[in-house]
C-alpha cells in the first residue's frame, strides 16, 4: 500500500485537493493502483489556533509516507515567511527535495498571452535547497547613513552536480536538450562555478544537447521563443523567477503544477500546485482544480504509475479544450466540482 500524506492547507488549497483526490481515485481504480491517504490540517488556521503551522514532530510524522500532496499555505494576517519557514522550507530541506520541477505546456483552449505559443512544452528544473536563498548574511549600521546589507549565496559541487544530472537525465527521456541559466559575466564567483560543474556533467551526457544562457537573455527568449526549450535548469533564484514567468507564458497560474523531488526516493517528495491560497476566490467553488490534479499526476509518475499519470494528462487535454468543462479563470463556465467531474468522465 502506498501511503500519501495530504496537507490541503488554506483557502482554495482545500478545494483543489479534494478535486485532486477525486481524480486520483478514478485514475487509480482504472489501473489497480491503491493509495491510502492521511490528512493533516496543517495551515495558517492552525497557526492562529495553536501558534505553529505544524506540530513540533511534523517532519518525523511525514517521514514514513511515500509522498506528500499539498494544496496551498498562506493567508492574510499570517506573514509569508511564517507559512514558508513554518512548513514548506523545513519539508523541502529535511527530505532533501533538491529538485523543484515545473512542467510548462500550452493546452488547446488555454489562452496564452503570447502570439507564438503553439507547441510550448518544456520543464523548468529549479535547484531547491541551496544557492541564493541562504540565511547567511546580515545588516550592519542599521538606520545610519552607512548602513549596509550582505547576503551570501551558497553553491556546492554536490548540489550543482546533482541538479545538473537530474536535468540531463530528464532531457534524455524527452527531446534531449538542456539550457542552463547563468549570469557568470556579472556574478563572478558562484556562477562561473555553476557553469563549470554543469559543463562537466554535460560532458557525461553526450546524447543531450546543451546550451548555457545568461538569465536576462533567457527571460527574453521565454517570451519570444518559448517553443525552443525542452529542459531549463537554474539555481534557486533563477529557477524561481523563470518558473513563474513560464507559468505566465502558459496562460494560467490555475493549471501550473510542481514537484519538490527527492529523486533518490530516500525521503518523501512533495507535490503542489504553483498557485497560492487565493483568498479572493476561496470558498466560492470556482477554483481551477487542474494545477492540483496535474500535480497529483506528477506524484503518480514519481511513484512508478506512469500509465495512470498519462491518463490524467489526456483527460486534462480533453476538458481544457471545451469552455463548459473548464473554469472561469480560463474563460470557461464550470465550477470546481463540474470541472472535476468532467475530468473523471474524460478518464473513461
Ligand atoms: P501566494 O502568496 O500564496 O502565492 P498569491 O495571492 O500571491 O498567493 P495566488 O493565491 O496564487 O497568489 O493568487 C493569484 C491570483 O490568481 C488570484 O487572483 C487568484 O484568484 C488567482 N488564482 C490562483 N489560483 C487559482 C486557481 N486555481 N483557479 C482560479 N484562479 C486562481
Ligand atoms: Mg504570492
Amino acid at each position: 500500500m502506498t501511503r500519501i500524506a495530504v496537507i490541503p492547507g488554506d483557502g482554495i488549497g482545500t478545494e483543489v485537493i479534494e478535486a485532486a483526490r477525486t481524480v486520483l481515485d478514478a485514475a487509480c481504480a482504472r489501473h489497480g493502483v491503491s493509495l491510502s491517504y492521511t490528512e493533516f490540517d496543517w495551515s495558517c488556521q492552525r497557526h492562529e489556533r495553536e501558534g505553529a503551522m505544524m506540530p513540533a514532530d511534523g517532519i518525523e510524522t511525514l517521514r514514513g509516507f511515500d509522498a506528500i500532496l499539498l494544496g496551498a499555505v498562506g493567508w492574510p494576517g499570517v506573514p509569508d515567511h511564517v507559512s514558508l519557514w513554518g512548513l514548506l522550507i523545513p519539508i523541502r530541506r529535511a527530505f532533501r527535495q533538491y529538485v523543484n520541477l515545473r512542467p510548462i505546456r500550452v493546452f488547446e483552449g488555454v489562452q496564452s498571452p503570447l502570439r507564438v505559443a503553439d507547441d510550448v512544452d518544456f520543464v523548468v528544473v529549479r535547484e531547491n535547497n541551496e544557492g541564493e536563498y541562504s540565511e547567511v548574511g546580515g545588516r550592519v549600521n542599521r538606520g545610519f547613513p552607512d548602513e549596509l546589507a550582505v547576503q551570501e549565496s551558497i553553491f556546492t559541487r554536490v548540489g550543482v552536480s546533482r541538479i545538473a544530472d537530474y536535468a540531463f537525465e530528464l532531457a534524455a527521456s524527452r527531446r534531449g536538450y538542456v539550457t542552463s541559466a547563468t549570469k557568470s559575466n556579472g556574478i563572478v564567483h558562484t556562477l562561473p562555478f555553476w557553469d563549470e560543474v554543469v559543463a562537466e556533467r554535460a560532458a557525461l551526457h553526450p546524447d543531450v544537447r546543451f546550451d548555457s544562457e545568461h538569465i536576462d537573455a533567457l527571460a527574453a527568449k521565454f517570451v519570444l521563443q518559448p517553443q525552443r526549450f525542452d529542459v531549463v535548469v537554474g539555481s534557486n533564484l533563477f529557477g524561481d523567477i523563470l518558473s513563474d514567468l513560464a507559468a505566465a507564458v502558459a496562460g494560467s497560474i490555475g493549471i501550473a503544477p510542481s514537484g519538490n523531488l527527492n529523486p533518490e526516493k530516500e525521503f518523501p517528495s512533495m507535490f503542489e500546485p504553483v498557485h497560492g491560497s487565493a483568498p479572493d476566490i476561496a470558498g466560492q467553488g470556482i477554483a481551477n482544480p487542474v494545477g492540483a490534479v496535474w500535480s497529483a499526476a506528477m506524484m503518480l509518475e514519481h511513484l512508478g504509475h506512469a500509465a495512470a499519470a498519462a491518463d490524467i494528462l489526456r483527460a486534462m487535454e480533453t476538458t481544457l479544450a471545451k469552455p463548459e468543462t473548464r473554469t472561469r479563470d480560463l474563460g470557461g463556465t464550470a465550477t470546481t466540482t463540474e470541472a472535476t467531474q468532467a475530468l473523471v468522465v474524460a478518464l473513461g
